[in-house]
């Protein structure tokens, strides 16, 4: 037929419809490939025939209606699902199989009729979909010899095809896409300098216009039982029969208020009776209404109101009934609709994106550590903050304003003049041990609406085993709730660590990443190495309950971990008199602490004011180590504060095992605080753990700028300083388990995945 196109095409793969498009060479936008029979729309039915033969679409569809045998749909909502959808003629097919025909007959169709070889596609999915899903959706393709560009959402295809005609720089879209089986909302906003950009996504994959077909079927079987006073118990037909004729019933009323219908019931005869808009209607509202919660809790994640919202884009066939558009129109006040053709306007996005660029990987740290239930958080005595602050988002779009006035609407003349950039739907997160050893926790370590591709890396030490079982278990979720009501992507263990007595616990890097089709990948490296260690896909075990209870001995098995640690009193003139006895007594009450530890301690001691002096060189001896704690004089090393003791820390610590802490008590403001800081980041950059304690007129800011890991300590009153002291050394001793799991802790020190950190000496 000769319509001249480049062979790179979109493809809508809808669960009820399908449609394929490209970018017309003359005009640079997007056009509908009607298939063979000169049809737009194919529907996502196929036939198999008893001698073999397979029809998809129209006439498939034509069949079911029918009720004839061999035909089968909707099985797009089972994709990502193992094992068998439907089985004719004595053989079985799989969701991704069903697809892979579905995608096949639409590639030849397309090659028909335009009589060129297709060499690119771009395969839309929901946004709501799942990592699983969008790889078995990149498996029916391949199966169907179509080479996938990328797999990209639905409603973003929608926007940008919307845009292509209605670009106005500032303007927020909704895209509400109501299909046969999925509901799906999008906000997306259109940028400087013609880029759109996704904000924020929800849906519900169970909710579609089938749902409205079931009420209906609700309504005619009432009116059988209430006009001719019969059930599906005296004429099993009825359920059939409703069912058949729901759907037509459905799309006549968006055409008129009320209508007439007759069926015809076997063994009864024909029934007749009308069917009204307003009923329908009323029995639907609730559906409609859950709708609208999405749409409202797509708006909050970006703190966002409907009054944000410049457009809503309608998509999918079912917001062709009337109470769609209505509901909307109510909800948004003044807003004024906006239409794309329902049925097309992905297919014509995907065929936008096919010749796009494909994005470039952001990098993040990870996104939030799981609130763990700590007790101390109410101790009042002592105020330990963790250092991942969980409430607040860490993505700067979640707190959305719109900036700037929405300008004039443009047409682009050629579609390849506007980009895009997408967010995953879900969070990513792992299945990890809470701080406590006590309890499983699904620790978040990329947040929903994240743009992708994007990639996290975490660390964790894991202490090796001389037996050589050394295995991690990483199970990935998505979803933001506790582990087992997540979304289990998969069960990954990474093999091959290596035991070496002198470097436990090793540093394992884990890192997660979104590709640009929203699959999820799961890479393992070993201390600083560049080499990706050996990982591989275990099923999912049947029974994942385990993880529902409270944490088993052998996960929780602790081990204690050696510690070097050193404390540098401040001993400038203000802490004369009652204040430096008081910090000493402290610094020997934390020396005390740790007189049963079992995994070895070190404790150094360090005098700072004008200058810092070493009184004690690290020790295992701790009735030394006091000793040298109550020779301390206040100015000792000059009366005011010019000195910095981290030089000092870091050569005392450099090359010692296991756990390295510095306390650093500051009385007053230190003269140079930005060395002190410069030098505090020094040992943060070592892998030091520096925790500011201060007390009196001490510079609460500056405090927080020298510390560094899991702790921060604030100011304390003097009074409280035994006592803090003896916290901290609590802390720090605090056993870790040899679980195989990762831990919702802060042992996760965010590293770089491409360029790790020096090399701990
Ligand atoms: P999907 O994205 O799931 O493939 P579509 O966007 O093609 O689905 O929408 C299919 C749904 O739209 C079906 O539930 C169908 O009944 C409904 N639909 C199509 N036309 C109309 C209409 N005129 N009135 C109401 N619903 C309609
Ligand atoms: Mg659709």
């Amino acid at each position: 037929m000769g319509i001249k196109i480049g062979k790179k095409v979109g493809v809508d793969l809808g669960t009820t419809n399908c449609a394929v498009a490209v970018l017309d060479e003359k005009t640079g936008k997007p056009i509908i490939i009607p298939n063979s029979q000169g049809e737009k729309i194919t529907p996502s039915v196929i036939q198999f025939t008893e001698d073999g033969g397979v029809i998809v679409g129209s006439e498939a569809k034509e069949a079911f209606e029918l009720g004839e045998s061999g035909c089968t749909s909707a099985f797009k909502r089972n994709m990502g699902k193992e094992g068998t959808y439907c089985s004719f003629y004595g053989k079985s097919y799989t969701p991704v199989e069903l697809s892979a025909i579905l995608l096949r007959y639409l590639k030849e169709e397309t090659e028909k009729v335009t009589g060129q070889k297709i060499d690119e596609a771009v395969i839309t999915v929901p946004a709501y979909f799942y990592s699983k899903e969008r790889s078995a959706t990149m498996q029916a393709a391949r199966m169907a010899g179509l080479n996938v560009r990328q797999i990209i959402n639905e409603p973003t295809a929608a926007a940008m095809n919307y845009g292509v005609n209605h670009w106005r720089e500032n303007a927020v879209i909704m895209v509400y896409d109501l299909g046969g089986g999925t509901f799906d909302v999008t906000l997306v906003q259109m940028k400087k300098d013609s880029q759109m950009v996704t904000l924020s996504t929800a849906g519900d994959h169970t909710l579609g216009g089938k749902d409205w077909d079931s009420r209906l079927c609700g309504i005619l079987k009432q009116k059988i039982w209430e006009e001719a006073g019969i059930s599906s118990s005296d004429y099993p037909e009825i359920d059939r029969t409703v069912t058949r004729s729901a759907e037509k019933i459905k799309k006549q009323l968006t055409e008129r208020r009320e209508i007439r219908v007759t069926l015809p019931i076997p063994g009864y005869g024909r029934f007749t009776t009308s069917v009204t808009l307003e009923e329908f209607e009323k029995s639907t509202r609730d559906l409609l209404e859950k709708t609208g919660n999405l749409c409202g809790s797509v708006l909050a994640d970006m703190n966002m109101g409907w009054e944000d919202v410049t457009d809503v884009l309608l998509v999918g066939g079912s917001t062709r009934m009337k109470q769609v558009a209505e509901y909307l129109e109510e909800k948004s006040g003044h807003t004024p609709l906006s239409q794309v053709h329902p049925d097309e306007a992905v297919a014509l996005g995907a065929a936008i994106q096919v010749h796009q660029p494909l994005p470039e990987y952001t990098v993040v740290t990870v996104a939030s550590r799981a609130v763990p239930d700590d007790s101390r958080k109410n101790s009042g005595l002592f105020n330990f903050k963790k250092k991942e602050k969980v409430s607040e988002p860490k993505s700067p779009e979640r707190k959305y304003k719109v900036d700037g006035p929405v300008g004039q609407e443009i047409s682009f003349d050629n579609a390849l003049k506007m980009t895009h950039v997408d967010v995953a739907a879900h969070a990513m997160g792992v299945i990890a041990v809470n701080t406590e050893g006590t309890r499983y926790i699904n620790k978040t370590i990329i947040p929903a609406n994240q743009r992708i591709p994007v990639k996290c890396a975490e660390a964790f030490r894991y202490y090796t085993s001389a037996k050589g079982e050394n295995e991690v278990e990483i199970y990935v979720l998505q979803g933001e709730r506790e582990p087992l009501d997540c979304q289990i992507v998969g069960k990954y263990v990474v093999s091959g660590i290596r035991h070496d007595r002198t470097q436990n616990p090793t540093l394992i890097r884990i890192q997660y990443s979104y590709d640009l089709n929203g699959v999820v990948h799961v890479q393992a490296r070993q201390g600083n190495d560049t080499r990706d260690l050996p990982i591989r896909e275990e099923p999912v075990p049947e029974d994942m309950s385990k993880y529902g209870r409270p944490v088993e001995q052998e996960e929780g098995e602790l081990i204690a971990e050696p510690i070097s640690a050193v404390m540098a009193v401040d001993v400038s003139g203000s802490m004369s008199g009652q204040p430096i006895k008081d910090a000493l007594k402290a610094m020997c009450n934390f020396v005390d602490q740790f007189r049963d530890y079992e995994g070895g301690v070190k404790i150094g001691v360090i005098a700072v004011s004008d200058r810092s002096q070493v009184v004690q060189q690290l020790t295992g001896d701790l009735e030394k180590c006091k000793a040298s704690i109550r020779s301390i004089k206040s100015c000792m090393t000059g009366v005011c504060n010019a000195g910095h003791p981290f030089a000092d820390v870091l050569r005392m610590l450099k090359g010692e095992e296991g756990k390295r802490v510095a306390i650093v008590l500051a009385d007053g403001v230190w003269e140079h605080q930005d060395t002190a800081i410069e030098a505090a980041k020094k040992c943060h950059r070592k892998d030091i753990s520096v925790i500011g304690i201060g007390f009196g007129s001490a510079d609460e800011k500056f405090l927080r700028d020298i510390s560094h890991g899991d702790m921060e300590a604030m100011l304390v009153a003097q009074s409280e300083l035994v006592h803090s002291f003896g916290k901290i050394a609590q802390e720090i001793s605090a056993d870790r388990s040899r679980g195989k799991h990762g831990r919702g802790g802060a042992d996760s020190d965010a590293l770089t995945w491409e360029a790790p950190d020096e090399q701990r000496k």
